[in-house]
This record gives C-alpha cells, sequence and structure tokens, in this order.
C-alpha cells in the first residue's frame, strides 16, 4: 500500500467545495454527455438497484480485502478531483484500481476489453495521481467482478489527451444552460440510471411522430401516502422508521423506503426529527386542514437552478404562456365533456339540456386554438366550465337521495355533500400535483395560467386541470352513485355549510387514493402507468416544452 504524507491527504468535505470536476462525472461523459449534464448541471440523481449493487460491492471489498483502501486526491491544476477505489505498488510501481460489478465489453476475437467509460476513468484517475502526487504512473488497472477479470489500460500521449479532451468538454457543458440531445444508443438508455427523469424515449417521440416510445418510466410508485387523519396523532422517527402514535392505540412503524409522502391533516403532530428524517429520505410532508383546505408543503429538494432559468426564460414569454394555456384548456374541456358523454350512454331517453352542453362544448372548444389573450381564454374555460357543471346533474342517478345531488359548483365553505366532496377532492390533487412539481424540481409560483393571486401555487393549478376529471369528478360522481355516502355519517353540516366528518374524510381519502393505483394508458406515448405515476410524468412533459423536446405535453384526456 502506497504512505502518502499526511499534508497530501484531502477530506471530503475540502473536495466538495471544489470546482474541480468529479473523474466518476467523466465516467458519465463518456456514457452520455446528457447524462453528465443531468448529474452535474442539474443535480439530479437516482439510486436504482444498480447503484445500490455498485455500493455493496465496494463495501464487500472494504471487508474482504485488508490492503483495500480508497483515497481522495485533488489537482487545481489539472481541474480534476476524485476517489479511487484502490491504490497498489506493483513492482515498484504506483496503479490506481477500479472495481466494477459487471462484465467487460469483447472485442471482435472475444478478447475482454474495458468500456470505453470505464477506460476513460481509470485514466483520469491515473493522470490525477501523477500532478497531485507528483509521481509517474504507468497503467491503471479495472477489475470486471462478474467475471473476475482484470484490465490492464496503459497511460499513453493518446490517453493523457482524452483526459484533456474531456475535461474541456466538461467544463463546456457546466457552464451551458442548454441540456444535451439524448443519446443516439437507444440501448445505452435502458442501462441509465436517469432514465426515468431524463425521458430519452418520449424526446425521441417529440422529434420523430413515427417512433414508438418504449416505457422506462416506472410503471408505478410502490410506495405509500401516510395520511394521518386522527387529530392529535403524533409522527416520530424511531431508528429508519416512521413511528405513528394514535390515541388509543398501539404505536405503528413503517420503514421509510415504504413512503413516499405523510400527508398531516387536522391538528396531527410530526416531530423535528421526523422532518430531518423525511428531508433526507426525499419524503414531502404535507398540511391539510380540519376544513379540508390545502396548507402546504415539506419538501428539501431545491431543483437545479438551470432548471429554474429555463423556466423563467420559457414562462416570461407571453406566447408560450398563451401556448399552454389553451393546450390546458382545451385538455380540460375535452375531459369535461367525455365524462358527459359517457355518462350520456347509459340515459334513456337523454336529457335534452345534457346533449345541448355537449354539441356547446364541442363549439366552445373549437375557438380555444383561436383565443388571443389569456383573458379570452378565461372566458371560454368559463363556458365550458359553466356548461359542464350545468349538466352534470344529469349524470345522477335517481336513486341517490336527494341529500347528495349537485345543483352547481359552491365553495369556500362548500354548501352542500357534493360540492363538500369535489373540494376536498381537489385538496388532495393540489397535495399530489405539488408533490410532482417539487420532485421535478420547477418553481410552483411561477405557472403560465393562472394568476398568482391566492394562497395556492399557480404552476400547481395550471397542472392541476388535467387530473380533476379522472382523478376527483369520476371519483365522486361514481362513488355517490353507488351510494358510498353515508349523508349523516359522513358529514358534518353547520348552517349552510357543509364538512366531511372524521369517517367521511377517511373514505374520500381511501377512494382517492386507490384511483391512483389505477393504471391508465397514455394517449401519445402509449405506455400505461397508474395515475400516481402520470402526475410526476406530465410535469416532466410540461419541462420538455421549453427544452426544446415539446409537444407530448396536456394530451390526457379521458376515452
Ligand atoms: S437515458 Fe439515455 S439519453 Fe438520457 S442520460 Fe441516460 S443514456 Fe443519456
Amino acid at each position: 500500500m502506497l504512505q502518502l504524507p499526511n499534508n497530501l491527504e484531502l477530506s471530503q468535505s475540502d473536495l466538495t467545495k471544489s470546482h474541480t470536476i468529479r473523474v466518476a462525472a467523466l465516467h458519465a461523459l463518456a456514457y452520455c454527455p446528457r447524462l453528465f449534464y443531468l448529474e452535474e448541471v442539474e443535480e439530479l440523481y437516482t439510486q436504482d438497484a444498480a447503484v445500490f449493487a455498485g455500493r455493496r460491492l465496494h463495501e464487500e471489498l472494504e471487508k474482504e480485502e485488508e490492503e483495500w483502501e480508497d483515497l481522495f486526491l485533488e489537482s487545481e491544476e489539472l481541474g480534476l478531483r476524485g476517489r479511487m477505489d484502490a491504490l497498489r505498488t506493483r513492482d515498484g510501481q504506483t496503479i490506481p484500481y477500479e472495481h466494477k460489478r459487471g462484465r467487460p465489453q469483447r472485442d471482435e476475437n472475444k478478447q475482454p476489453q474495458a468500456w470505453e467509460s470505464d477506460r476513460l476513468q481509470i485514466l483520469a484517475y491515473c493522470c490525477l495521481l501523477e500532478s497531485a502526487l507528483g509521481i509517474a504512473v504507468s497503467e491503471g488497472r479495472i477489475r470486471y467482478h462478474a467475471e473476475n477479470v482484470l484490465i490492464h489500460v496503459p497511460l499513453d500521449e493518446m490517453g493523457r489527451q482524452a483526459v484533456q479532451d474531456a475535461i474541456q468538454q466538461a467544463k463546456k457543458l457546466r457552464s451551458s444552460t442548454q441540456r444535451p440531445p439524448v443519446c443516439s444508443n437507444e440501448r445505452l438508455c435502458t442501462r441509465c440510471s436517469l432514465a426515468p427523469v431524463c425521458l430519452p424515449e418520449e424526446a425521441r417521440l417529440a422529434h420523430n411522430p413515427e417512433w414508438e416510445p418504449v416505457r422506462l418510466f416506472p410503471e408505478d410508485d410502490r410506495r405509500q401516502v401516510l395520511h394521518i387523519l386522527e387529530p392529535g396523532t403524533a409522527v416520530g422517527r424511531t431508528g429508519e422508521q416512521i413511528k405513528i402514535s394514535r390515541q388509543g392505540q398501539p404505536v405503528e412503524k413503517i420503514p421509510a423506503q415504504q413512503v413516499s409522502q405523510v400527508v398531516l391533516h387536522s391538528f396531527s403532530q410530526i416531530s423535528t426529527q421526523a422532518l430531518h428524517f423525511c428531508a433526507g429520505e426525499d419524503i414531502t410532508v404535507h398540511w391539510i386542514s380540519g376544513g379540508g383546505r390545502y396548507m402546504g408543503s415539506f419538501d428539501s429538494r431545491q431543483g437545479s437552478v438551470q432548471r429554474r432559468i429555463r423556466q423563467y426564460a420559457a414562462l416570461t414569454s407571453s406566447e408560450t404562456c398563451l401556448d399552454l394555456a389553451k393546450k390546458l384548456v382545451n385538455c380540460r374541456g375535452k375531459g369535461q365533456r367525455q365524462l358527459l358523454m359517457r355518462g350520456k350512454r347509459g340515459l334513456k331517453p337523454v336529457p335534452e339540456n345534457l346533449t345541448e352542453a355537449i354539441s356547446q362544448m364541442q363549439k366552445v372548444l373549437k375557438q380555444v386554438p383561436r383565443a388571443e389573450s389569456l383573458a379570452s381564454l378565461l372566458g371560454l374555460e368559463g363556458n365550458l366550465a359553466a356548461l359542464y357543471f350545468g349538466a352534470l346533474p344529469n349524470l345522477i342517478s335517481a336513486q341517490v337521495p336527494p341529500e347528495m345531488h349537485f345543483a352547481g359548483r359552491n365553495r369556500r365553505p362548500p354548501k352542500d355533500r357534493f360540492n363538500c366532496l369535489l373540494s376536498f377532492g381537489y385538496a388532495l390533487l393540489l397535495k399530489d400535483v405539488m408533490s410532482a412539481i417539487l420532485t421535478v424540481g420547477l418553481e410552483s409560483a411561477l405557472g403560465f395560467y393562472h394568476q398568482p393571486r391566492s394562497q395556492a401555487a399557480p404552476l400547481a393549478l395550471d397542472l392541476m386541470e388535467i387530473f380533476r376529471i379522472p382523478l376527483v369528478d369520476l371519483v365522486v360522481l361514481g362513488s355517490v352513485n353507488r351510494g358510498q355516502w353515508d349523508i349523516q355519517a359522513d358529514f358534518e353540516v353547520r348552517g349552510c355549510q357543509v364538512w366531511l366528518s372524521d369517517s367521511g374524510r377517511r373514505k374520500l381519502v381511501e377512494l382517492y387514493e386507490r384511483r391512483k393505483q389505477e393504471s391508465w394508458k397514455h394517449p401519445v406515448t402509449g405506455y400505461s402507468l397508474t395515475y400516481q405515476r402520470l402526475l410526476e410524468l406530465e410535469v416532466r412533459l410540461l419541462e420538455k416544452e421549453w427544452s426544446g423536446e415539446g409537444g407530448l405535453f396536456g394530451h390526457l384526456v379521458l376515452r
């Protein structure tokens, strides 16, 4: 083992303050420039199974090999920093080692060779050693553990030049606000840990309508949303688990990896320790008032500044905002009309005002692409909403008790049970849309249609429009027609105000969360996802609208 003088050892904290480039980032660059950009500039990292497996390999090596020791080095002169897997002395030569979990590639003679990105990485470590320690390094070695093959990579002039070129390319990309295009080799994407946030197949579809995308976006999010509905419940942390202490009930413990959100309703409490823990585990915490109003969220993910700069640049253009708003109004209006048409199929005779509303809506929808301002679009949206809510009562079954009927939209506070259900459902939806925006790292305060007048973030209000019909209106209408509501036990009527009782809240939360787990085939990408995942996908597709890969946002219309 090479002994280093004390003054050459660098701590991790020293290194993270640096402006030098990580050697691991050069590995990403050689794999795909867009991967480098997403990780180093947009600060997007996902920890998929391959990443965990790689980390496990290093932990095992640390335990098994006595002389295994990693080492941090930095060279301002070279512009690199990195943590070497191992450094050994063989025949008087200092040799850096890199351990890889997988297999090497094979040349035309079936001989094992290092992958190009691995080769660049080990060469960069060789150059870093030379520059930081002032010693001569003639080669680096890569062990591919899946086949137990050791590859020698000599450091020659070509290798040095390749490292220099990569450093220059990395510096250039790091100062750019433009995300590089997706790579031309699709096979790289199927193994890329950032495919779910990069969405390469969707980008290819945006450029080529004939493209048939493969789904690289996870179909489902198996983590659960924890709704804490009982006032007085305390949420804390114990070890790696979320601890829920309900009054008069045994303590419940849930592993953090199984949780995506904690939703605190009414006056339930969460400890500072639990908030710190949630921040570290990327668990979003939301608050919903006892009256069913979305109050706010806590999420430590900031999103990169480059992504925000692109959003600000795009959404300060009134033309871009109008274009996006048209897609939104069109999407929601078509969804509303489609819901009325679905309901009409089961009615005999079909009420005249229902037929009339469907036909009028079609006429209004035709005017949407011609709207010349957000103000005129608001007028069209208002017309669509009036026609939709005016006709909606026709879809409520005659068997439904009069207390559950609907005679037009009202809110703040809702004056009847149906509106009370809609309002609480929209609060749950707003919370989920906020979660998706925070996950993607956009600025929720800057939207393209809603104006920043109320407490709610305009971008979240914008995006909600796409999901109101499939996630809330349909759920409420269906449950009312199925007679799932107890008009006494599930509601609290105070004068002309109607609120959900504890049992009513619990029931709607269950119906809503169940609906989010249902799959829907995306009309443009052609693959199926749960609504839970569609929320995030739609925010990512929105971001593509101003990142040179647009055209896929706002097509989620009920069939
Ligand atoms: S998914 Fe494909 S295009 Fe996107 S970063 Fe990974 S390799 Fe590059």
